[in-house]
């Protein structure tokens, strides 16, 4: 096994290196540990002798506004919603279920028709009523 030196590995790391001697030493450093040690170092090494980037936070920021993601807000939000509209849903359902089964749902649809029912007859009564007090009155009048 050809060993690489702490050089050859600063070489790889800051990507100086040729790609077809790139894959070799990508190779290399999955069967040898005492590279990768080597590479660590070269790694370290490699980062001290890396121009520092001026203003971070600017750097940072013009990163961010690259991305082409939505606003970490925005996806929390979304998901949310999306959490609340399943949640409903599964409300709904377990409640028309629960509802189904109780028999609440025919007693429902049977409820109103009494209703109407009782609105009617009572609303005959009332004009009957009305019809025969009138007609006393016209009785009377007579
Ligand atoms: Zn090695």
């Amino acid at each position: 096994m050809n060993h690489h030196s702490l050089e050859e590995w600063k070489q790889y790391a800051s990507g100086e290196l040729h790609p077809e001697n790139r894959t070799a030493y990508d190779h290399h450093l999955d069967h040898c540990d005492d590279c990768l040690t080597l590479y660590m170092n070269a790694i370290e090494a490699t980062e001290d002798e890396l121009p520092e980037i001026e203003n971070p936070s600017l750097y940072t920021d013009d990163l961010m506004s690259q991305l082409p993601f939505e606003s970490v807000e925005t996806i929390s939000v979304k998901k949310k919603w999306f959490e609340n509209r399943a949640f409903h849903y599964v409300l709904a359902a377990a409640m028309t279920f629960l509802l189904m089964t109780t028999g609440v749902f025919s007693q429902l649809t049977t409820v109103p028709k009494e209703f109407e029912l009782n609105e009617r007859s009572s609303f005959t009564e009332d004009v009957l009523n009305k019809t025969t007090s009138l007609l006393d009155r016209v009785e009377e009048e007579k």
